[in-house]
């Protein structure tokens, strides 16, 4: 499962205070707690996920790692003990005190100077979520949209230190960014908690982003939905989620789309439906009635004594299946309505046509069946 930036769910800038984060946790909470949404899939995802990013960002050790490592370095399913399993970032289980338990792509070669090899490890899989209209997932659309993204800092071009000053190698792992604990008979290797990982300690950090060596920038994307594309439904777009570690490759980006409600159309997969309210005098006698499509409108022949509930089917007008390129069908379900604001030549006409239809109970299909039901109930 892809993930949101943290700063994005929350809608914070990434070098927010903590009071601010807190703050825009508080509002997002209330709006999305599951006591003020219930039954509300949706909200009680958000919810989560709100939780989740203010966990993360509230805690200086966990928001410094994701600073640096974006979701890699932070794993909320782990609960601080790493390993493989448990963890939902695709290719990386990686975990906030373990997070260098699972290897991509092994060592990197030579690290340099004694340091030992620096593992590489493939970026977190982000996810964007693009709401698009019925009309757009119909009809297929092109979309600009601009992701965040980590990238070297300018001001010490990734070091994280202050310019002019160097990072030190850590003293607890001696650069290597891992240690050794022993574990009954097992010797395990674990991230080093002096420095998560990277090897060397930052004692003078650098002003712009305060140590982590990336910094957010705006990238834009061109996304291509294809037509028939439905509700839940991702693209990917390799390479475009966040960047890896130690030069690992970057993770993928999924959009996810979200269509709008539509006034007039609901959708089930490939087939559209839509009321169609016809008035009783058309319902009784018949006639024509126009009704929009996803492409203008079409016309319908309402034979005489149509009753509400009849459903017309309309084949081929629904929406292309995104996969096979076959039409569903658009259903039209029949309303019939009850006139009102009569004027009194109205009601005059209707209390006459009252008068000459009484004992005509057959001109009442639906009301005759009804009352031969209640009188086998009460028999
Ligand atoms: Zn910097
Ligand atoms: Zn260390």
């Amino acid at each position: 499962m892809a993930k949101r930036d943290y700063y994005e769910v929350l809608g914070v800038n990434r070098d927010a205070s903590d009071d601010e984060i807190k703050k825009a946790y508080r509002k997002l909470a209330m709006k999305y707690h599951p006591d003020r949404n219930p039954d509300s899939k949706d909200a009680e995802d958000k919810f989560k996920e709100v939780k989740e990013a203010y966990e993360m960002l509230s805690d200086d050790q966990k928001r410094a790692a994701y600073d640096r490592y974006g979701h890699a370095g932070v794993d909320p399913s782990a609960g601080g003990h790493g390993g493989p399993g448990g963890a939902d970032f695709g290719d990386f289980a990686g975990a906030f005190g373990g997070i260098f338990d699972e290897i991509f792509g092994g060592r990197a070669g030579g690290g340099g100077g004694g340091g030992g090899g620096q593992r590489v490890y493939r970026g977190a899989d982000l996810r964007y979520n693009m709401e698009i209209t019925l009309e757009e997932a119909a009809h297929g659309v092109e979309k600009t949209i601009r992701i965040p993204v980590m990238e070297e800092c300018d001001t010490c071009h990734g070091s994280g230190a202050k310019p002019g000053t160097q990072p030190k190698t850590c003293g607890t792992c001696g650069g290597r960014g891992q240690v050794r604990i022993q574990q009954g008979f097992f010797s395990i290797q674990q991230t080093c908690p002096k420095c998560q990982g990277s090897g060397h300690i930052i004692s003078d950090p650098c002003g712009t982003c305060h140590g982590a060596g990336r910094t957010k920038k705006q990238k834009t994307l061109e996304v291509k939905i294809p037509a028939g594309i439905d509700d839940g439904m991702r693209l990917r777009h390799a390479g475009f989620g966040e960047p890896g570690v130690n030069g690992g490759p970057a993770g993928d980006l999924f959009v996810e789309i979200h269509i709008k409600q539509h006034a007039v159309f609901q959708r089930d997969n490939d087939d559209l439906h839509c009321e169609m309210p016809i008035s009783f005098a058309t319902a009784a006698l018949g006639g024509e009635v126009k009704i929009p499509t996803l492409d203008g409108t079409a016309a319908i022949k309402i034979p005489a004594e149509t009753q509400s509930g009849k459903v017309f089917r309309l084949r081929g007008k629904g929406i292309k299946n995104v996969r096979s390129g076959h039409f569903g069908d658009l259903h039209c379900h029949v309303v019939v309505e009850t006139p009102v604001n009569l004027t009194s030549r109205q009601k005059e006409l209707l209390r006459e046509f009252d008068e000459i239809s009484r004992g005509e109970g057959s001109q009442n299909p639906r009301e005759k069946s009804w009352m031969d039901k209640v009188r086998d109930f009460f028999d």
